[in-house]
């Protein structure tokens, strides 16, 4: 299908709603009915009915299924971040006594159910250095039920061959999930790939406006229904009607925000590369990227975080530089409409600083929707000044 016919027709059911064009909040927690074999049925079967907004909703259901197609995937699950579509989906497929392995430094709210909440059930995990399958099957053990991926991650963009990485685990019939919101379904399918649970923080891309906190899950009917029913429920992790408004608003100008700022992104990395201040860049789609190959074969198009080791002698400097910036906001998130630095040594006490460690002078950037000049104008008048 289009994606076209996706965003702007599946699911819109406009004689339903007088035929607006722009479907209805339904802002409502509770359905009625008519008779109890309705009711009934509905208890049955939450997620094909409307019984109770802690569960489906019309407005989060056209959502819903819009989503589930952009992945290719029989179906998705809308939840109130991205943080709770890793919970439910890593939840969903471990018990007491399982082994995850992991790719290392996944999203922090990734390793943090490992090693803070998983641990005292008795879930133990391996984290590996995911840019080869060697170390996924050197990880191996009886008790292993999931695979965790992260492609790119979204500060040095490492990749996994998730081809082969979801090839393996299928052979040991272990459950492969990754976090795919660096590229969004746009430029990148897991599904097509092999995988089995795929999520992204709808917060980012999806949403686009800065405006809203939720995050997607995909994979078979069999396994999202089970996350429905359990997971997703028990934490009551649904969006709510209105966010899932706001996420369905975004989505219809997903293809054209990335397109423009893949574009922009492309001529800040060429300024960047080239300038005397610039030590190193990082980018996956870069033909200087160690995976640069990998990139170009699992992913369509890159998205706007351009990382770079900056020349820059102590922490006052790099705090400075972030301020001499004129239109980039310090921020952690991206995926919205307004450009965002983040130093990876703003999260460091000043006297930790060694600029001898590279690591310490890494400057992530995104890039939003304002014009590429104007952003490298920014630029060259704060690193001049560095
Ligand atoms: C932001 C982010 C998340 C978490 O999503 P939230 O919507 O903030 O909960 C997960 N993974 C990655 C890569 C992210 O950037």
């Amino acid at each position: 299908m289009h994606y076209s016919q996706i965003i702007n027709e599946l699911a819109e059911d406009r004689e339903q709603y007088f035929n607006a064009v722009s479907p209805p909040i339904v802002q409502t927690s509770n359905f009625a009915f008519n008779d109890f074999a309705s009711l009934r049925s509905a208890f049955e079967d939450e997620m094909s009915d409307y019984l109770y907004t802690r569960g489906m909703n019309p407005t989060v259901d056209i959502l819903r299924k819009k989503l589930a197609a952009i992945d290719e995937a029989e179906d998705a699950l809308v939840l109130n971040s991205g943080a709770s579509a890793i919970f439910c989906a890593v939840m969903s497929n471990v018990q007491a006594g399982d082994h995850i392995i992991s790719v290392q430094k996944p999203y922090t709210w990734a390793w943090k159910l490992f090693d803070n909440v998983l641990t005292r059930y008795n879930v133990s995990t391996t984290y590996i250095d995911g840019t080869r399958i060697e170390h996924f099957e050197a990880a191996l053990q009886p008790n292993t039920k999931v695979i965790y991926l992260e492609s790119p991650n979204s500060l040095t963009f490492e990749l996994q061959d998730i081809e082969a990485v979801a090839k393996l685990a299928k052979s040991r019939g272990i459950i492969t999930i990754i976090d795919n919101s660096y590229c969004t379904p746009i430029f990148q399918k897991p599904h097509r790939l092999g995988i089995d649970l795929c999520l992204q923080s709808a917060t980012k891309y999806i949403g686009g406006h800065s405006d809203t906190v939720a995050g997607v899950l995909t994979g078979s009917k069999a396994m999202i229904k089970q996350i429905f029913d359990r997971e997703a429920h028990n934490t009551g992790a649904f969006v709510s009607p209105f966010n899932a408004w706001l996420l369905l608003r975004g989505l219809r100008t997903l293809p054209i925000r990335l397109k423009q700022s893949a574009e922009s992104t492309q001529k800040v990395l060429s300024f960047l590369k080239n300038h005397p201040k610039i030590e190193k860049v990082y980018f996956p789609l870069d033909p200087d990227f160690p995976q640069y190959e990998l990139a170009k074969k699992q992913m369509t198009g890159a998205s706007g975080l351009i990382t770079v080791a900056i020349k820059a002698e102590s922490h006052a400097q790099i705090e400075r530089f972030t301020f001499d910036l004129k239109h980039f906001l310090l921020a952690v998130s991206w995926g919205g409409h307004e450009s965002l630095v983040l130093p990876k040594c703003a999260g460091l006490h000043p006297d930790g600083f060694d600029p001898h460690e590279q690591e310490h002078r890494l400057i992530r950037f995104y890039i939003g929707l304002e014009e590429a000049d104007f952003l490298i104008e920014d630029l060259a008048q704060a690193l001049d000044k560095l």
